[in-house]
């Protein structure tokens, strides 16, 4: 006979009850105790080979129960492709993976990130443009470029209603008039075209003057500044051309922030290096400024002095698991702790992720150079092997349809069996050039990290949704953190 798997789950525990998060739809599953002895069966007597049990049904089920009950339940498990034949799962697509489109000549263009200039004042060791310049000449966005990129979003966009500018740099405010006339040419524009033109904008938080301030409230621009924690740990990394860390500049210009723009979120995002300061401390001190969350992202930067090993990055998990607890705490008091590493997980797992790319790099979402060049995300930009066109000649569809087929998740040899298949997708394109040495490749170096993060929000979600379920519903109304770090 031959021989089955199960596979496509995690399986993890909230009290005595058993669940399996089903991979495919991103269903959680409450095991019935029937269900729960035929996993754990499988998994004592099975082989274990990735996230996949491997067992001989002649030699086990047929020792098992036969009545209806678990019939149904091997019947509810193949259907959901839980349980299958080996032979049959090989080489074959799993019919719920999203496939990689077809045709890309319609594909809605919905968000840009606009690099205003490739330069920077601040001088962070770990920072992956090199000083913001990303290996090309200083550029600086022109008016007339800038007008130009927001013609190709409103002609491209389609029938979408809303549309997002990312205003991003180096550092953004070292391009203010050009800035200022994009953001406000935008709004016009969008007017024109029916279209509602929604702003973010990633700064390091030093150019940052009342008059800005007030531009930002006016045109409700959703701000993320990048510190790294209580002034020892910021100043470690993020420094001026002369040396002088620039956390007591940040940090006045964000206590005017705050106070000053009401109109859109205002968050932070933490780069996480070796030797980092307690999440905790971080994440306490950062939202006592008054930033609405807090994101923590590790270096991505594959230097040894910098970069998380196994160990360091256990710590971290470790330290994301306490703040989970604190996490839930506060949300079964209807209280929002702006840890968004966790609301972003969950809004995930609340929405039934299902997706087949790492991310929407190269999909609707572009970066786009100072001279115009479209790019595969903002951290592809100016490295002319991700150029996917320009915002003249539009987007080069057949590259673009290339570069989407081999990024698939199915594409990649590990994922696809992976339990997380639809919810990682491989991950990260470029951290995956950076530490695999080729953009295609799955964050292999991850895997074990992911599995453990994503059991600790199932965890965290599944004993929300037992004492406020409500509180569930409104994060999924929260605009997602985009991948757009300084
Ligand atoms: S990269 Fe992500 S989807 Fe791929 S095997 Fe690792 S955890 Fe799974
Ligand atoms: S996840 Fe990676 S590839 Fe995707 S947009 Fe972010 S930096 Fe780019």
């Amino acid at each position: 006979m031959q021989k089955m798997q199960l596979s496509n789950y995690i399986q993890f525990h909230v009290g005595n009850q058993s669940y399996l998060f089903h991979g495919l739809t991103g269903n959680i599953l409450a095991l019935d105790e029937t269900a729960a002895d035929f996993v754990a069966f499988v998994q004592k007597h099975g082989e274990s080979s990735g996230d996949s049990w491997i067992f001989d049904p002649e030699k086990y089920v047929s020792k098992m129960d036969t009545t209806e009950k678990y019939q149904k339940m091997l019947k509810e498990f193949m259907d959901l492709e839980i349980l299958q034949y080996v032979e049959e799962s090989e080489g074959r697509r799993f019919s719920l993976t999203p496939p990689s489109p077809a045709l890309t000549e319609n594909m809605p263009v919905k968000t840009l990130v606009i690099h205003l200039v490739n330069e920077c004042n601040l001088r962070c060791t770990y920072c992956y443009a090199g000083d913001g310049e990303y290996g090309a000449p200083q550029k600086y966005l022109s008016k007339e470029v800038a007008e130009q990129a927001v013609h190709f979003l409103m002609e491209n966009s389609g029938e979408e209603t809303s549309v997002t500018l990312v205003l991003f740099g180096g550092e953004p405010f070292l391009n203010w008039d050009v800035l200022k006339h994009l953001v406000e040419y935008s709004t016009e524009q969008g007017k024109k075209w029916g279209k509602k033109v929604q702003y973010s904008l990633t700064t390091n938080g030093t150019l940052l003057s009342p008059a800005r301030i007030k531009f930002l409230n006016q045109y409700s621009v959703g701000v993320s500044v990048s510190m790294d924690g209580t002034k020892e740990a910021h100043d470690k990394n993020r420094f001026f051309a002369g040396g002088q860390g620039s956390y007591d500049q940040v940090n006045k210009n964000v206590n005017r922030l705050i106070e000053g723009h009401q109109s859109a979120p205002v968050g932070t995002r933490v780069t996480v290096t070796k030797g980092f300061e307690k999440i905790e401390a971080s994440l306490q001190h950062l939202l006592s400024k008054g930033f609405y969350e807090v994101g923590f992202a590790p270096v991505t930067e594959p230097d040894t002095n910098l970069m998380l090993n196994d160990r360091d990055l256990q710590e971290l998990l470790r330290q994301f698991e306490e703040i989970a607890d604190l996490y839930v705490e506060n949300a079964i008091h209807n209280r929002y702790l702006g840890f968004s590493n966790m609301t972003n997980l969950l809004k995930e797992l609340h929405m039934g992720t299902n997706k087949a790319y790492g991310c929407g790099a190269g999909l609707g979402f572009f970066a786009v150079s100072p001279d115009g060049g479209l790019y595969l995300c903002h951290r592809f930009n100016e490295d002319e092997r991700f150029k996917l066109g320009d915002i003249y000649s539009g987007v080069h569809r057949q590259k673009q349809k290339e570069m989407l087929s081999e990024l698939h998740v199915d594409r990649k040899e590990s994922c696809k069996t992976c339990a997380l298949k639809h919810i990682c997708s491989g991950g990260c394109y470029y951290e995956a050039m950076e530490r695999q040495g080729d953009y295609r490749k799955p964050n292999a170096h991850y895997c074990n990290w992911m599995h453990e993060w994503i059991t600790i929000g199932l965890k965290t979600y599944v004993r929300i949704l037992e004492h406020n379920p409500d509180f569930l519903d409104r994060i999924a109304g929260i605009d997602k953190e985009r991948c757009v770090s300084n």
